[in-house]
């Protein structure tokens, strides 16, 4: 449960994305009933987008033309309400309580406010908003008014608003671009306590359609009327309550939206929507969410004893992450989720480096409908190759429909690595599913098409070494370099698993010749891995030791992209967020214990973490090199990302990477656990803050549980055949109802390598207490 319990205005874009509620499918933000005050009013609809050109100053081949937009659509969350003469607001009259809660068990999000009007009326105001699980077109809101003191005349209006009015556009770059108006009506009508409006975008040419319903309780006269134009959909119901009466709405709002079905067609399939709303009704509805969310728990609650915060922010962390991919099916699941506009609403390598490890193991059918989103853009990624003059497939850097959207051409298109990391996670969920039928339907196609992108990518040199040259590795402080090293290791699992899967399903990718496989085989063999004899450690990409260190001590403003020109950050020795440390993790089985840890000791003191995806690496090398309070610091860092907006732009969006890393800090930082060629292994070793870790994973369709402390790991097979694992290198096999328990052997202890200065991740003894961090005067966190 995610309290908050001051009016919460001065944290209001913040509390807005964390209050977010969604399905993957449409999201709302956390705006308040009353539609105002706000700080970025959202309803987004996965997929929904508008085009716009891309501007350059100077352009060259192959620069993408246009840009993709996500669309805040029709606003169904208002209720505008009148007390006497009064509207409320509240920034008007007196707030006497206001309680919002985020139910992580429930998933709807309750607020009650007990409000003064300028003119001394005092109401209640309660309300429950749920975006369904199980319907996944449906939002349902429950709104309830209840007046004291004396009797008064209400007024509540039920609303469909389009083309609200958004902030304006900021310079950062990780802030959406800003779009006007950009619905036009194209449909409404009002009936009854129903209303409808369609709208298309100009560009896109998509259309969007929101119904809603009532149903009403309360003094036996409520008057009822509708009203419907281009942009304002209204239902508004009139009565007098007396002292302790209550009205009581149950709102339903359908959504939909389409690139090619008509208008009437949109509009019956949201009425459709509501009937089996309405079938169900509210009670069933949240019982379904209940249920549903009773099913992800079973698998995705990790335990954590000894630290109530971080207990409370892993759950935080999971619910959102179910969120945004739950009912996505066949979309993205972008950078921030369905909770903010940031970053143009773009899904990037976040989603297959990041989330889909933790999906995979904690509700696999997201992960799988990640992916066949990514199978489904193939086409736009083929084509681009071919505009790039290259063989297979160019998957985009960032994208809402399929298309490049990158205006930035060293950190986008040179960004091949987002290849790998789709067709590496498609590669982890066929090991840790079994799911041949994904495998060989959409699996071997992507793994096909990113390999053939690889070859013609590389070169053999002279000395018969595969070289990739001119990409842009995670760090994007160094562009257009040499022999990136996590890229080149991930092109070789790429190439490797690309061959295995094809040889599995042969006639998936018929033209494909005995020669061409062989031909990745050799490459991946052959794969350039540079290494600095004279520092013994890997530089990043080729080259990079060899570079100025950064001037650390004459800087103080950080994120450095905005405070120093690129060319001056190509050029040194500073590295945006873990890069070559996401190599030692991804592709540990590569390198040696001794390398990891000197590799790991030479990154720390470069690694600025201007972004929200580096910490977690951080911890997981961390805990895996013997620096467990340096791991637990950094995954303190991903964990309270948001809750704490550490970037300060959690008003966006949450940060799904790093919302998502805080699972991998845990689970693969100090459970140790591995899935490198398809085994499941574990390494555990949990700090002493920590007195017990407690996580479960699905894995070929059985469910592990593992239990940790700081002596000894339990391994338990809750359901299904007998895991095969390895604890500390020692192969064990977790057998159902019979917990099998190992000693956690003694680790050197090393000492922290040091960060840039100011850029140490902060202490977790030293945390503030949740007034001074959240600047809110009062704020609770219960377990859900
Ligand atoms: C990071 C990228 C990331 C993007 C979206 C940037 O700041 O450097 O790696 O994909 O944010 O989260």
């Amino acid at each position: 449960m995610l309290t908050e319990s001051v009016s919460g205005l001065e944290h209001l874009a913040q509390s807005e994305s964390m209050f977010a509620l969604a399905n993957g499918n449409i999201g709302l933000r956390g705006n308040l009933d009353e539609g105002e005050p706000w700080a970025q009013p959202g309803t987004y609809l996965n997929g929904f987008f508008e085009s716009r050109p891309l501007p350059y100053a100077e352009t060259g081949y192959g620069y993408p033309e246009a840009g993709q937009t996500v669309v805040n659509i029709t606003n169904g969350k208002i209720f505008r309400l009148l007390v006497d003469d009064e509207p409320f607001d509240m920034r008007r009259g007196r707030v006497l309580a206001h309680e919002r809660a985020l139910d992580l068990r429930a998933g709807v999000l309750r607020r009650r406010v007990t409000w003064r009007s300028p003119g001394h009326r005092t109401v209640k105001v309660s309300s429950t908003r749920m975006v369904s699980f199980r319907q996944r077109a449906m939002v349902a809101i429950e709104y309830e008014v209840e007046v004291f003191d004396s009797s008064a005349r209400v007024v509540v209006q039920s609303e469909l608003v389009a083309n609200e009015t958004t902030p304006m556009p900021s310079a950062d770059p990780r802030v959406a671009a800003a779009l006007e108006h950009p619905l036009r009506g194209v449909g409404h009508a009002a009936r009854d306590r129903s209303v409808y409006l369609i709208h298309q975008t100009e560009r896109s040419g998509l259309a969007v359609v929101a119904m809603m319903d009532h149903l009403v309780e309360g003094p036996e006269r409520v008057e009822i009327t509708s009203d419907a134009s281009d942009d304002l959909g209204r239902v508004t119901f009139i009565t007098t309550l007396g002292t302790g009466q209550r009205l009581r709405i149950v709102k339903m709002v359908g959504y939909g939206w389409s690139g090619h079905r008509s208008v009437p067609a949109l509009r019956d399939q949201a009425a459709a929507a509501l009937a089996a709303a309405w079938h169900t009704g509210w009670e069933g509805m949240l019982l379904e969410q209940r249920t549903f969310l009773d099913g992800f728990w079973k698998y995705a609650d990790v335990a954590i004893e000894g630290d109530p915060e971080l207990q409370h922010a892993i759950r935080f962390a999971m619910f959102h992450l179910l969120q945004a991919g739950a009912r996505a099916e066949g979309r993205a699941l972008a950078a921030k989720g369905l909770t903010g506009p940031g970053y143009d609403g773009h899904a990037f390598w976040d989603c297959e480096s990041f989330v889909l490890p933790v999906l995979t193991f904690t509700f696999p059918r997201a992960a799988r409908d990640a992916l066949i989103w990514r199978h489904s853009i193939l086409p736009s990624a083929r084509r681009r190759a071919t505009q790039l003059g290259l063989k297979g497939a160019a998957f985009p850097w960032r994208t809402i429909a399929g298309e490049e959207c990158s205006a930035y051409w060293p950190a986008g298109t040179a960004a091949f690595h987002v290849n790998a990391d789709i067709a590496v996670a498609a590669m982890r969920y066929v090991a840790a599913t079994g799911d041949i039928d994904f495998e060989e339907r959409f699996g071997v196609e992507l793994m096909v098409r990113t390999a053939q992108l690889w070859v013609s990518l590389g070169y053999f040199d002279r000395d018969g070494g595969f070289r990739i040259d001119g990409v842009t590795g995670p760090d994007e402080y160094s562009a257009v370099a040499d022999n990136n090293v996590y890229t080149n290791l991930k092109a070789k699992q790429n190439l490797r698993g690309a061959a295995d899967a094809l040889e599995r399903h042969r006639g998936r990718c018929p033209e494909v010749t005995d020669e061409e496989i062989a031909h990745w085989r050799r490459a991946a063999d052959a794969m350039v891995i540079p290494y600095d004899e004279v520092l013994a450690v890997h530089p990043q990409s080729e080259g990079f030791t060899d570079h100025a260190v950064w001037d650390f001590d004459a800087t103080d403003h950080y994120p450095l992209m905005m405070h120093s020109p690129y060319v001056d950050l190509y050029r040194k020795q500073v590295v945006k967020q873990a890069d070559l440390t996401l190599a030692l993790d991804d592709c540990g089985d590569e390198f040696t214990d001794a390398e990891k840890v000197r590799d790991f000791e030479y990154y720390e003191p470069l690694t600025v973490r201007d972004s929200s995806l580096s910490a977690c690496t951080q911890a997981i090398v961390a805990a895996e090199t013997g620096h467990l309070q340096l791991a637990y610091d950094y995954l303190g860092e991903a964990a309270f990302m948001d809750l704490d907006d550490l970037s300060h732009n959690t008003r966006d969006g949450l940060h799904m990477a790093s919302l998502a890393g805080s699972w991998l800090a845990l689970v693969c930082g100090f459970g140790g656990m591995r899935d490198h060629g398809g085994r499941l292994t574990f390494k555990p070793r949990i700090p002493e803050q920590a007195v017990r870790l407690r996580f479960s994973m699905q894995w070929r369709g059985g469910h592990l549980q593992v239990e940790v402390t700081t002596t000894s790991a339990t391994y338990t097979c809750i359901d299904g055949d007998p895991i095969t694992l390895t604890h500390h290198g020692e192969e064990v096999q977790a057998i159902k109802n019979s917990p099998i328990t190992r000693p956690i052997p003694p680790f050197p202890d090393r000492p922290n390598p040091g960060q840039p200065k100011g850029r140490a991740p902060k202490h977790r003894g030293e945390r503030l207490d949740n007034t001074e961090r959240t600047g809110r005067k009062e704020s609770t966190r219960a377990l859900p």
